[in-house]
């Protein structure tokens, strides 16, 4: 009997793991299934290196790769308006993207000079530093991979899970361990967490990416993480960390929730762990753009999701914990800064953080020099130096500064972050880093009158994925093809305006009309910013 119109229909399995819809809902979910994505690696170096880019797999290229801090990068030339129609394998080029994850952001001398090696030797110099404290390269050719991992890996480093549906990168505070705010120094959960759980195949086929951020203040954009754990005091149990789940930008926003609940640092990692394993079995695998932590949180809500945490998971109630302060802003360390033990940290900012081999090199021997070794990326694309004696400041500011990274640099070269954009990502709409590094020169003149005493953020992003943090910037910039004056189709960006993190944590406004060619982008922020200083009541931030 066919069944009655007014039944009503059963829903779609979501295929949760833990409820039994095993069978894989979509081509993704079947690459993982057919092979565990890890073991691309031993393919790269037994057989792809060896025989070239025409050798690869297509379920390996497209997928698998990224497992290995991998993506072919866009075929020079391919503008963003043709983009919707080509296949996705039209804009492959022969080289690749590739990824390193320096959890904590941390390096050493040796380790940065080793990132300098492999830019120049293979990756034409280019080197980006990310908004989650990664180092990433392009130009870089299959043949070469093995190579890259021998220099870096012995000294610490790994591409691992870099990229794909697996724990990427665990961002700490580039001043943990030294900041005399600082009450914990978490760097011994990031190291646990990286050691027990990075490469491990338990965790490596997850729903979607699963990222993470733990630090005693509120420097590593916890409001957008998949997981963060921020530094609390407990009124009883002293020091510890909040843990909050489920934040994450690109087309379906959403803040993190705390679980209200408070975690030792030597419970870090396995409270970590529980999260991820609940994401691993109820994560939602039916549709990619659902399939984030976020939409478990969303509809279960942060009471439910503790629950079955504690229950199925810890098999012990966590502790209750309040919420930590909210600072004004978030910190981004630029400048120069006393550390608890005395010396100071300098922290210096790339435009859009946009560096190379030659110039990581430098900022290595400048280092040394300054009697420094230990070295910090950040999530806001910026480099801070620690553990600088008094008398070695001034040299080690005049030697970055000369290498174009200034520690006192304008308001808008500090608060000014980029995403990849067209240069390289195909994803991208419009063209982003080199357009954000003239902005900024562009509004140091046009604003040389004009200078806030209050940042204001600018986040250009190539397309609606957010990864330079579209949503939670003062101006948020979404690269889109607009229509110009004359009636053209040209690059530009839709403008969200007032987001922020720290106190003003929430999204900015999208103004339906609110379009700007990216042609008349220094026009439209020098009238904002004006408008804003001129209409100022008092000490109002930008976001209110
Ligand atoms: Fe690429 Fe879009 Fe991310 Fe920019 S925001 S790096 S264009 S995916």
């Amino acid at each position: 009997m066919a069944p009655s119109k007014t039944a009503p229909r059963r829903p779609k399995g979501q295929g949760q793991w833990k409820l039994g819809h095993r069978e894989p809902l979509n081509p993704n979910e079947r690459s993982k299934r057919d092979d565990n994505p890890l073991n691309v690696r031993a393919r790269i170096e037994n057989v792809y290196a060896r025989r070239g880019f025409d050798s690869i797999d297509p379920a390996d290229l497209r997928g698998r790769f990224r497992w290995m801090g991998l993506y072919t990068q866009r075929r020079p030339g391919i503008d963003g308006g043709r983009t919707a129609a080509l296949e996705p394998e039209e804009l492959d080029d022969s080289y690749f993207m590739m990824r390193v994850r320096l959890d904590g952001g941390s390096v050493d001398v040796a380790q940065l000079r080793a990132l300098g090696e492999v830019s120049q030797r293979y990756g034409r110099d280019t080197a980006d530093v990310t908004d989650r404290e990664n180092i990433q390269y392009h130009w870089i050719r299959v043949e070469d991979v093995p190579a890259i991992w021998k220099l870096i890996e012995p000294l610490g480093m790994q591409t691992t899970e870099a990229c794909g549906d697996c724990p990427r990168v665990v961002m700490g505070s580039p001043v943990a361990g030294v900041s005399a705010d600082e009450v914990v120094d978490p760097t011994p959960a990031i190291d646990e967490i990286v050691r027990r759980f990075i490469g491990d195949r338990e965790l490596s086929n997850l729903p979607r990416k699963f990222k993470s951020a733990i630090s005693w203040q509120q420097d590593v954009a916890h409001e957008i993480n998949d997981i963060s754990f921020v530094g609390v005091e407990h009124p009883e149990h002293g020091p510890g960390f909040d843990l909050w789940v489920g934040g994450g930008l690109s087309t379906n926003p959403r803040i993190a929730e705390r679980l209200g609940a408070w975690v030792p640092l030597d419970e870090v990692p396995d409270v970590w762990h529980g999260v991820i394993q609940v994401f691993r079995d109820y994560g939602y695998r039916r549709l990619r753009h659902r399939a984030r932590i976020k939409f478990l949180i969303a509809d279960w809500g942060p009471e439910k999701f503790r629950q079955i945490l504690e229950d199925e998971y810890l098999g012990r109630k966590l502790v209750d914990g309040p919420a930590p302060a909210v600072p004004e802003r978030p910190i981004d360390h630029v400048g120069v800064h006393k550390q608890k033990d005395g010396r100071n940290y300098v922290g210096v900012a790339p435009p859009s953080g946009r560096v190379s081999g030659t110039t990581l090199l430098a900022v290595a021997d400048a280092a040394e020099r300054a009697g420094s070794d230990r070295i910090r990326f950040t999530p806001y694309q910026k480099i801070v130096v620690l553990d600088v004696a008094d008398d070695k400041l001034d040299g080690l500011i005049e030697d970055l500064n000369r290498l174009g990274l200034p520690a006192r640099p304008s308001t808008w070269r500090r608060s000014t972050m980029a995403c990849t954009g067209i240069e390289f990502c195909k994803l991208a709409i419009v063209e982003t880093k080199e357009r954000a590094i003239r902005l900024v020169e562009d509004l140091e003149k046009r604003l040389a009158d004009v200078v806030p005493d209050v940042p204001i953020s600018l986040h250009l992003n190539g397309c609606p994925n957010a990864c330079a943090r579209t949503q939670v910037a003062d101006i948020g910039l979404k690269g889109q093809i607009v229509t110009d004056a004359d009636g053209n189709q040209v690059e530009g960006f839709q403008v969200h305006l007032g987001g922020g993190l720290g106190l003003d944590s929430g999204f900015g406004r999208k103004l339906r009309g609110l379009k700007v060619t990216s042609a008349e982008l220094g026009d439209y922020v020098e009238r904002v910013v004006r408008r804003f200083a001129e209409q100022r009541d008092g000490d109002e931030r930008f976001a209110q």
